[in-house]
């Protein structure tokens, strides 16, 4: 199961696309419907509608629900989408992996390496995201995922805040790292059920270059940390907190008013 972003360049694409999906499931169903269809033929689907459409495989390392995470069982973008391969020309890096850690695989020097807000709620809008130099129009943008022109960078979380940055079984709250792991034969040390598989260890184990390796001409990208994570780490309440949310509000106010200096 992978999760896909697709991109159409206007409504009637978008209209051509859910018109073929709705035949294979319930789009209504939920805000990210499940289809039981591969991520190829969705991907057919896609440029069947227009050429100028494209897909992106979302979060690519997290374990579940993405390409090149434990649960998938692909270890390339060619074993899962064959002959349309060249037709992707980007993949989302997700909140537990950052460039850096793509760099070390070679079969990605020409994949762009993108980053989105992934939100789920409204706050985490432009949590992570590309940074673009080009005119605003799709053509523009999507040419920059394409071809590399106007795409400088990204802005990422330190891949220590995602969720799978190591493996582990949450419910006994275990995290391993990847040589933790093989010491233990793939086993968490309290319950010994199989342990979730995270992304550095899939990254260690597709990787076919040492840690550290940066391709020439490859964008830059900034890590930065959620200003209400900072504030709660510093006042040692939850994110969630009331607490947190007001002293948010009272930051942005302060650097709305003094400009974006800080
Ligand atoms: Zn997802
Ligand atoms: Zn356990």
């Amino acid at each position: 199961k992978i999760h896909s972003i697709v991109l159409a360049p206007d409504f009637n694409t978008a209209e051509k696309i859910n018109s073929k999906l709705s035949k294979i499931g319930n789009l209504s169903a939920d805000g990210r419907p499940i289809l039981g269809l591969d991520a190829k033929e969705l991907l057919r689907i896609v440029l069947g509608a227009s050429e100028d459409a494209m897909l992106i495989p979302a979060h690519a390392w997290t374990p579940h629900f993405s390409i090149f995470g434990a649960a998938s069982g692909f270890d390339s973008l060619e074993e899962c989408f064959e002959d349309l391969t060249p037709h992707v020309y980007a993949i989302e890096t997700g909140l537990s992996s950052d460039p850096q850690m793509n760099w070390r695989l070679s079969c990605l020097d020409m994949i762009t390496l993108t980053s989105h807000s992934d939100a789920h709620s409204p706050q985490k809008i432009g949590r992570e995201a590309n940074i673009l130099d080009t005119d605003v129009s799709y053509t523009a943008i999507t040419n920059a995922m394409k071809k590399r022109g106007g795409f400088t960078g990204t802005i990422e979380f330190f891949p220590e805040e995602g969720k799978y940055q190591y493996n582990g079984h949450r419910v006994c709250g275990v995290s391993l790292s990847p040589g933790e792991t093989n010491k233990n034969n793939y086993l968490c040390p309290v319950c010994g059920k199989k342990v979730t598989i995270g992304v550095m260890h899939r990254v260690d184990k597709l990787a076919d270059r040492k840690n550290g390796f940066k391709p020439k001409n490859a964008p830059v990208f900034y890590s930065v940390i959620p200003l209400a994570e900072i504030i709660s780490e510093t006042l040692k309440v939850g994110v969630n907190s009331k607490v947190v949310r007001n002293e948010y509000f009272k930051l942005l106010e302060i650097i709305c008013r003094e400009g974006s200096g800080y």
